[in-house]
């Protein structure tokens, strides 16, 4: 599904006034450049032909648009394998945009199956959602990131302005589609975006959206903050009370991510999980670990308990643990359903919350954890490879946590 057009419909976000402005003047606008005038037109693996990363913004655009440059970037799913392809390279549209460079990108836990296309998928789709990345160019309104910087750029397209983003509710950002992300195509997220498996990305409210990234950061290891170390964040640090204990049943990276918050915040962890490496780093981490399947047995009484994984019995488990006026979160995606023990959680009184990670909302707070050295995301680990090697090394068993190196 296109939704090119729909950016411009919407009027109601100061930051959108600003895209119509400069639109109307994209000939002549200023915007700070460092690098995109000699960003990469990289050789063309096979793939097809190239298609636009961004429609039409309609009649406000200037009339003789300069001819597009072309970029590389992934494409999986839809029933082949992973290819590079050649496509459009986004360009400033608007004074509140900035093209970014991506610098590593992690692979999703929900990327993993897409690509192996053990889920539904029609067409293959532009790849990459969790990453980090410099910026090369911002518009003229953009005013907290300058060419050089670097940054981390939530999965989710959020404006900063509207009513749900002013209510930190960034995950639902009312100036564009629903499920507007980079990379998430099958999940609903449109094509409009791109992924970030690609040379150059588009940043569409920049100062709403990048975040500068803690001074020496290591870059594979932050590439999640895009989305899965924020899923991790949320299932625990927002919800700790003194005393609490937290049950993590897992399956990729989420569940590691959320023992580490436990950690981070002195909660005392079990976690369960049959991957001996994961278990391994749960415990690292100061988890207590169970190696087992969960089936839906209760594994005692805890007041956080987090389904990481997305089967049935993991999710039932987690709800059976749960202690009376607990909080149980699903962060594993249920894409054929799962049935709940209501009655149970009724008597119990058991919170239950599902949902996408509140990426751009939740990250200061995550920053403040890293900068206190609390948390640690290169403690959850990853295999590493780098851009050229990506479409072999996609084909292949993906580990937990798989992060490319983009240059
Ligand atoms: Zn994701
Ligand atoms: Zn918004």
């Amino acid at each position: 599904m296109i939704v090119g057009t729909k950016v411009i419909r919407k009027t109601g976000a100061a930051g959108l006034a600003g895209h119509q402005t400069t639109s109307d003047t994209s000939d002549g606008r200023s915007t700070r450049r460092a690098v995109l005038a000699a960003a990469p037109v990289l050789a063309i693996a096979a793939g097809g032909a190239a298609a636009p990363l961004v429609k039409s913004t309609g009649p406000r655009q200037a009339r003789n648009k300069p001819p597009a440059r072309t970029m590389r970037a992934l494409f999986a799913g839809g029933g082949g394998p992973p290819h590079f392809r050649a496509i459009a390279a986004p360009r400033i549209e608007g004074g509140v945009e900035a093209i970014v460079r991506p610098l590593t990108v992690a692979l999703c836990d929900l990327d993993v199956p897409y690509i192996a296309n053990l889920l539904p998928m029609e067409r293959p789709y532009a790849v990459g959602h969790e990453f980090t990345a410099e910026v090369v160019e911002v518009g003229d309104a953009v005013r907290t990131l300058k060419p050089g910087d670097r940054v981390t750029v939530p999965f989710q397209i959020s404006c900063g302005t509207c009513s749900h983003c002013h209510s930190a509710r960034s995950l639902d950002c009312t100036s564009v589609e629903p499920l507007s992300t980079y990379g998430l195509e099958p999940f609903g997220g449109g094509a409009i975006w791109g992924g970030a498996i690609a040379d150059l990305v588009k940043v569409p409210f920049a100062d709403a959206m990048a975040m500068k990234l803690p001074e020496g950061i290591d870059l594979v290891a932050a590439a999640a903050l895009s989305d899965n170390i924020a899923d991790g964040y949320r299932c625990i640090a927002p919800h700790a009370l003194p005393g609490d204990e937290a049950l993590v049943i897992g399956s990729a990276s989420v569940g590691l991510y959320a023992v580490a918050f436990a950690s981070a915040l002195a909660v005392p962890c079990t976690y369960i999980d049959t991957n001996a490496a994961r278990l391994k780093i749960a415990e690292q981490l100061g988890a207590k670990t169970v190696a087992t399947t969960p089936d839906g047995r209760s594994f005692g009484e805890f007041a956080l308990t987090v389904s990481a994984n997305s089967t049935p019995g993991g999710l039932q488990s987690a709800i059976r643990s749960t202690t009376g006026g607990g909080i149980c979160q699903a962060a594993g995606i249920h894409f054929r359903g799962a049935e709940l023990p209501l009655l149970e959680m009724y008597k119990r009184g058991v919170r239950f919350t599902t949902g996408r990670a509140n990426v751009r909302d939740d990250l200061p707070a995550i920053f403040d954890l890293i900068r206190q050295g609390r948390f640690r995301p290169k403690d959850i680990g990853a295999s590493v490879f780098k851009i050229d090697d990506a479409p072999e090394a996609l084909k292949g068993g993906l580990s937990y946590k798989s992060v490319i190196q983009m240059l």
